[in-house]
């Protein structure tokens, strides 16, 4: 059996001030951490403060995205070295905002997440299609060339210390959500593809669903038997929604 993972992406959202309020709302509250573990993603800016508020407590920090250097000449980018100074245990990588904004590719998220799996630190690496891939009947070819990019040159090993979003591009902060049959197909796609790689470590593999996940519509995803957690964005934002949204399971 699985157990779910509830990942908060911030964005960038978040002043030191709103982190706190943010954090103590989240400490106030009350999850089940033998059914779902939360782990919440603040901007850079943010993360010192977060760390150090979390130190205590079960609640994870990580950071949105990391850079594949380990140091030196690299203007504005954060080393996987210096995430773990802060207290981060996860990273996101491959977010689709990065892919559109900032030009990742499979492959250099498939680099990225070896160095922070090498660094000690969970990669979340996210994969979707965009409205046009699934209108034009290509949902699978798309996620099955991102699974195979970013997961390249992966061992079981490496498998079992990453965790693996689903996030249809056409669903993120649109307040569309994926129907729960549409997810779980793509979550079952997803983890026949990286059953090619290992049997095992696919059964074990936690895949999270984004786009659009509130606490009226978590319930019926999270009960499918291959969405394995969330990646939230915007209901990541408001302590209730969050914690409402973890204990929803
Ligand atoms: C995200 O940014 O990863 C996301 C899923 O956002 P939202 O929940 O707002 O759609």
């Amino acid at each position: 059996m699985r157990k779910q993972l509830i990942a908060g992406n911030w964005k960038m959202n978040g002043t030191i001030e709103e982190t706190k309020t943010l954090i103590d709302g989240l400490l106030a509250g009350s999850y089940d951490d033998n059914i779902a573990d939360m782990v919440i993603c603040p901007p850079f800016t943010a993360l010192t403060t977060a760390g150090k508020m979390l130190q205590e407590s079960k609640i994870a920090v990580g950071a949105q995205d990391m850079s594949v250097h380990s140091n030196g000449a690299y203007t504005a980018e954060i080393s996987s070295g210096m995430l773990l100074t802060v207290g981060v245990s996860f990273v996101i990588l491959g977010h689709s905002e990065r892919r559109q904004y900032h030009a990742e590719t499979n492959q250099l998220v498939n680099a990225k997440a070896k160095v922070a799996i090498d660094a000690g630190l969970t990669p979340i690496i996210c994969v979707g299609e965009t409205l046009e891939d699934r209108e034009s009947g290509n949902t699978e070819t798309v996620i099955g060339q991102q699974i195979d990019g970013t997961l390249s040159e992966f061992s079981a090993d490496l498998l079992s210390k990453s965790v693996i979003a689903y996030e249809p591009v056409w669903a993120i902060g649109t307040g569309k959500t994926a129907p729960p049959e549409m997810a779980q197909e793509v979550h079952r796609f997803i983890r026949d593809r990286i059953a090619g790689i290992d049997k095992n470590a696919a059964e074990k593999i936690q895949i999270l669903y984004g786009g659009s996940v509130k606490p009226d519509n978590a319930k019926s995803l999270l009960s499918q038997p291959d969405i394995d957690g969330a990646l939230v964005g915007g209901a990541a934002l408001k302590a209730d929604d969050f914690l409402k949204i973890i204990n929803s399971l």
